[in-house]
C-alpha cells in the first residue's frame, strides 16, 4: 500500500487502525496532494510520533525516485523513474509559455506493441498503481514550486495505453483532481489511447470532464493494422462509433493524434480520406512529425503543410504539434531503453 494513493476517507481507515485520530487523515492528504511534501518531517502539524510511524510504515510519501534526467535545448526535460520494484518508467515535461505540460506513464512497458513507439518494442512489464501514476506528477510539481512554477496540464501520454489499466488510471485522475489536493481541473487532463473502444464508452459513462486523445495515425484497417496491431481486436468503424458514443454523452471534442511517416500515411489522398473518416464529428487532428525511433522517416515541411491544409479546406480543425526535445530521445521509451541497454 502507497500512502500517496489513498483518498483522504481510505487514510481515515489507516488510521483508526492504529488508534490515531481520523482528522488527521485530511492533514495527511493534503500535505502530499497539496503540497506535495517530499518527506514526512515537513509535515509540521502532525505529531511527532505519528510522522515517525509514516516513516517507518511508508519509508518516503513517492513510491519513485529519479534516476536520471535529460534537459532538452528548448527546455523540455525528460525524467526516468524507478520504482521500489526497480522498473523504470518515463516522464516528460513541456514548458510554454502560460502553461507545463507534464506527459505521465500508466504503464511498465506496453502490451499494444504499435511498431514506430520505443516502449511498444520493448515489450510489457506490468500496470502502474495510481499511487506511481500520481507521485510523478507530485514529484515533478515539488520541483517546479521551487521556482515558483506549478504543473498545469497533465497528457497521459507517456509509457504504456492508459485504459489498459483503467481502474488505477481512473484513481490517478480523481486524486489530481481532488479538491483537498492539487485539484487540477479534469479539463486540464488529457488521456490517451491507441483505441481501446470498449473502455472509451465506460470513460463516456463516468462522471469525470477529462479531454480524450486518439492515436489514429492511419485511415484504412490495412494500414493502421500494419502499424498498430491494437486495430485487429478494434477495427477503424468500431474505434470511430466509440469515439462517436464518447462525443455524444459528454459533449468533449475529441482529438484525434496523427504521426506522419514519410511514404506511409502522408499522401494527399490519405489526407483526403481522413477528412472524410472525421468529417461532421467534434473533432481536432494534431498533425505529429514522427519521432523515429526505427527505419521510419518524417516527412518534410512542405507534405506536412499540404496534409494540413487538406484538413482545413474541409472544415477539420488541424494543428501541427512542434517537435519538442528530439535532442534527449524524447519519443516515447527512448531513455528508458537506453537506460537499460547501459
Ligand atoms: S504508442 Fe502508446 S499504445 Fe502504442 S505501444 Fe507505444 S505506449 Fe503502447
Amino acid at each position: 500500500m502507497d500512502l500517496v494513493g489513498l483518498f483522504p476517507e481510505e487514510i481515515t481507515t489507516w488510521l483508526e487502525t492504529r488508534q490515531i485520530a481520523s482528522f488527521r487523515a485530511d492533514q495527511i492528504f493534503t500535505w502530499l496532494h497539496k503540497h506535495a511534501a517530499q518527506n514526512f518531517q515537513e509535515m509540521t502539524n502532525l505529531p511527532s510520533s505519528l510522522m515517525t510511524e509514516l516513516e517507518e510504515t511508508f519509508q518516503s510519501p513517492w513510491p519513485i525516485e529519479l534516476v536520471a534526467s535529460r534537459k532538452s535545448a528548448d527546455g523540455t526535460e525528460k525524467y526516468l523513474f524507478a520504482l521500489n520494484d526497480d522498473a523504470t518508467i518515463e516522464a516528460v515535461l513541456i514548458p510554454e509559455e502560460d502553461r507545463q505540460t507534464l506527459c505521465i506513464s500508466t504503464q511498465v512497458g506496453c502490451a499494444m506493441a504499435c511498431s514506430f513507439c520505443a516502449t511498444g518494442q520493448s515489450g510489457y512489464v506490468r500496470n502502474l498503481w495510481a499511487s506511481e501514476i500520481v507521485a510523478q506528477v507530485l514529484w515533478v510539481e515539488n520541483r517546479l514550486r521551487a521556482k515558483g512554477q506549478n504543473v498545469s496540464n497533465i497528457v497521459y501520454m507517456g509509457m504504456g495505453e492508459p485504459l489498459a489499466n483503467y481502474d488505477a488510471l481512473l484513481r490517478s485522475v480523481r486524486l489530481l483532481n481532488h479538491e483537498k489536493g492539487l485539484n487540477l481541473g479534469a479539463r486540464r487532463l488529457t488521456i490517451s489511447t491507441c483505441g481501446l473502444a470498449p473502455q472509451i464508452k465506460a470513460l463516456a459513462e463516468e462522471d469525470i470532464q477529462v479531454n480524450l486523445a486518439i492515436s489514429l495515425h492511419a485511415t484504412t484497417d490495412a494500414e493502421r493494422s500494419q502499424v498498430m496491431p491494437v486495430n485487429k481486436r478494434f477495427p477503424l468503424q468500431e474505434l470511430l462509433e466509440a469515439c462517436e458514443y464518447y462525443t455524444e454523452k459528454t459533449g468533449r471534442r475529441i482529438s484525434y493524434e496523427y504521426a506522419l511517416i514519410r511514404g506511409f500515411n502522408d499522401t494527399v489522398d490519405q489526407a483526403k480520406r481522413l477528412k472524410r473518416l472525421l468529417k461532421g464529428r467534434l473533432c481536432h487532428v494534431n498533425l505529429i512529425p514522427i519521432n523515429p525511433v526505427g527505419p521510419e522517416k518524417r516527412p518534410s515541411a512542405k507534405v506536412l503543410t499540404e496534409f494540413a491544409q487538406v484538413l482545413k479546406a474541409g472544415g477539420i480543425p488541424v494543428s501541427i504539434r512542434k517537435e519538442r526535445g528530439t535532442d534527449i530521445e524524447a519519443a516515447c521509451g527512448q531513455l528508458r531503453q537506453t537506460h537499460l541497454q547501459e
